[in-house]
């Protein structure tokens, strides 16, 4: 492990360890804040460091202290720029320090909640210990009601995890790779099947709690927003129809609440067998769709495969748009009868607007003007749907349908109804 040469201050931990987290992907978007005092008004200053954005269970989106406790770790994985061989700047908070960042965090309104993942130092075990010391230290010591984000190690002992899973919102574990081979090439150290135990065993406690609930309102919480996990696309050659089966199959046997995509970002001193550059960014945005499709729009993975002859997505153009153009005889969808579940096939319909068109067509006939002000992107929508005042027949016959929704012109495609 490379020693710290002089001792670091907070802020610069900070620094070291905020940017170290920004490799895990747990955040579902990530912006940074920047706030400084340095022209004398107002209190303290973040200048960014470590604040991403979550999304909690009941949709809101919070801001969180993401950091590492440490970037030092005894593990060597390939793809991680805190591997033992890296000659990454190291750092270590201790439990209290993280305990005084989150609070002072917390008061001055920056943050809502802590992400708190690690390397791993001395054991799993006493990696483990030192997180949920930082947990329960704000619960019971500080009575923090703001939201905790826990990583946890594989190969902690079970009654960690049990405990982690009290004081903490949510968990995750990550996968890291797509498949077991690609896990045994690049992080030889970890075991694939250890870790889909520890995901089993997360979610089995999870269940447990909520049944617990539902029979007596005071029984204790376990990781009440469930446990999501993170595998790195582009490290290795598994291509997008293998991720989106092991995704498939984590939400299916794990219940999952998220699996985040996180593009492989090239690393120094990288392993020999990486790749030396990271994927198109669109490629992680494309596999978030297909997820989205797969979770909440019914679309079966067989669908998606269709959509991916050579086991990727197609970059140019989103999965929905792209299964549409083979399908059009489901098309133009009639926006005043269609069920929910044909218009969640429509692009450009997602399920918040499938229902807000439900609840309008209570009451009245939507024309194009109507719908056109509940999508987000009328010129998405309007190849595939029919209102009284709309109907694209002609488009929908043309065999280059598919390249006029990638590439739209302006004009006959788009051009709002006449009135
Ligand atoms: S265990 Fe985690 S922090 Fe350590 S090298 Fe592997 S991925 Fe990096």
């Amino acid at each position: 492990m490379p020693a710290v040469g002089r001792t670091l201050n907070l802020r610069e931990k900070l620094a070291i360890l905020a940017d170290a987290a920004k490799y895990d992907a747990s955040c579902a978007s990530s912006g940074t804040i920047r706030r400084h005092s340095g022209d004398g008004r107002g209190l303290g200053s973040t200048e960014g460091m470590g604040i991403c954005h979550a999304y909690t269970p009941d949709g809101r989106c919070i801001s969180l202290l993401k950091i590492l406790l440490t970037n030092f770790c005894i593990l060597d994985c390939a793809y991680c720029i805190n591997r033992r061989s890296s000659s990454v700047r190291r750092a270590r908070f201790t439990v209290d320090e993280v305990v005084r960042l989150t609070l002072g965090f917390y008061r001055r309104n920056y943050i809502e909640g802590l992400f708190l993942s690690s390397g791993i130092i001395r054991s799993p075990d006493y990696t483990m210990e030192q997180l949920i010391q930082v947990a329960r230290t704000l619960r019971e010591v500080h009575h923090f009601r703001g939201y905790i984000h826990l990583k946890t190690i594989p190969d902690a002992a079970p009654e960690l995890v049990a405990q982690a899973g009290r004081w903490a919102d949510r968990l995750s574990i990550n996968v890291e790779l797509p498949t077991a081979e690609g896990l045994a090439r690049l992080a030889p150290e970890k075991d694939g099947q250890r870790i889909e135990r520890a995901m089993a065993d997360l979610d089995g406690r999870i269940r447990e709690s909520r049944e617990a609930r539902r029979r007596f309102r005071n029984a204790p919480t376990f990781a009440p927003a469930g446990q999501s996990t993170q595998m790195i696309v582009g490290a290795d050659a598994a291509d997008d129809r293998t991720i989106l089966a092991r995704a498939d199959a984590l939400y299916r046997q794990h219940g999952l609440r998220r699996v985040y995509y996180s593009a492989y970002s090239p690393i120094p001193d990288a392993h020999p067998s990486l790749p030396p550059g990271a994927p198109p960014l669109v490629r992680e945005h494309r596999l978030y769709q297909a997820d989205w499709m797969l979770r909440f729009y019914g679309f079966a993975r067989s669908e998606l495969e269709a959509i991916m002859p050579d086991g990727l997505l197609p970059l140019d153009v989103d999965p929905k748009t792209a299964w549409a153009p083979a399908h059009r005889q489901l098309f133009p969808v009639d926006v005043n009868r269609a069920p929910r579940e044909l218009l969640l096939r429509v692009p450009g319909i997602g399920p918040k607007v499938a229902g807000r068109i439900l609840a309008v067509r209570r009451h009245r006939t939507l024309r194009w003007a109507d719908l056109a002000r509940l999508v987000a992107s009328p010129r998405a929508v309007r190849p595939w749907v029919a209102t009284p005042d709309w109907r694209p027949t002609a488009l929908l016959d043309r065999e280059s349908l598919r390249a006029l929704v990638v590439k739209p012109r302006q004009g006959d495609l788009f051009a709002p109804p006449a009135a």
